[in-house]
């Protein structure tokens, strides 16, 4: 009797100690995995402040060093916002939250396409040389500058047919695009003739300064282009009208509103659209376009965006 309660003992010691133990396990194991997952960057970031749903968002899109580095700044819900915005570019982040803390007023899509294209700055504040190796992408605003002795290359005489004055020139592909263009507003029973194209650096000095003396620097860089920044020195540029037409009332014509619908299908779009000042630091011109290519034309068309900030998102880029 006695040696079956000993046995009976020994077996109850044994499970006793298998279940300390499996508990101990159990724990040691749960306790890894919590600081397992206190290390993963789920944890971190909604520690950090950011929802859970920022959260997920972050992790797909950033990398880890990204998201170590994000983890180094104070939580902010507008970076995750500002990530979805269509033209949001890495490089500009920073910049995008310090314009939209001081104007919040504005949308998110707004302050990226400003700070994409500059426009926060004041006007011909440090100009970059254009990249003139971009072709019918070649860029030139108040920030992007071409030298003096740029001279567009495959100039060709444009012929009365098409053009009022003395010889304009267009690049040859532009000038292609532009015989299209005016053929089929003419099956449309319109006429759209270039009034001016190419103008070389020396042209553009003389117009900006003869404006200079009118109409004072302000007024004047309202409505001309400084020497150098002038897209009509690309030879990717006309502006246009029809017959009766001046620039006031140009948009007042059919042929604007067939431009309008059909530029793109050419390659051509409005420059400086309306409501687009503050992007393009232009007034609305309704009788300039610029050739960029069909490719181009069309997104900016559906898009409703200004090439200024084309360039600066799908040419620029995060580069
Ligand atoms: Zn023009």
């Amino acid at each position: 009797m006695a040696k079956v309660k000993l046995k009976k003992r020994n077996i109850s010691i044994a499970i006793g100690c298998v279940v300390v133990l499996v508990v101990l396990i159990i724990g040691l194991f749960r306790w890894k995995q919590t600081l397992d997952y206190q290390k993963t960057f789920e944890y971190r970031l909604e520690n950090h402040g950011y929802s859970e749903e920022d959260t997920a968002y972050l992790i797909e899109k950033l990398d880890e060093k990204e998201l170590e580095k994000l983890l180094e700044k104070e939580a902010d819900e507008n970076i995750p916002k500002f990530m979805k915005e269509s033209y949001y570019l890495k490089k500009n982040l920073e910049k995008y939250l310090a314009y939209y803390q001081e104007n919040p007023e504005k949308s998110l899509s707004d302050v990226v396409a400003i700070i994409n294209v500059r426009a926060n700055e004041d006007w011909y504040t440090d100009p970059v040389e254009a990249d003139t190796s971009k072709e019918n992408l070649l860029l030139v605003n108040k920030f992007h500058q071409l030298s003096k002795d740029f001279e567009a290359p495959d100039l060709e005489k444009v012929k009365n047919w098409y053009a009022y004055g003395d010889d304009p020139m267009l690049r040859k592909e532009a000038y292609e695009k532009f015989i299209d263009l005016f053929n089929a507003a003419k099956e449309d029973g319109l006429t759209i003739i270039i009034s001016s194209a190419y103008r070389d650096y020396e042209y553009q000095d003389k117009l900006y300064n003869d404006y200079l003396i009118q109409l004072g620097q302000k007024k004047t860089d309202e409505v001309a282009a400084r020497p150098g920044f002038s897209e009509h020195q690309t030879g990717l540029t006309v502006d246009v009208t029809t017959y009766g037409a001046n620039t006031e009332t140009f948009e007042t014509f059919e042929e604007f509103t067939w431009l309008q619908n059909h530029a793109h299908e050419y390659g051509f779009i409005l420059r400086y659209p309306k409501d687009k000042e503050y992007l393009t630091g232009y007034g609305y011109e309704s009788w300039h376009y610029r050739y960029v290519g069909v490719e181009a034309a069309t997104y900016i068309y559906e898009h409703n965006i200004t090439f200024d900030e084309y360039y600066a998102y799908f040419v620029e880029g995060d580069a």
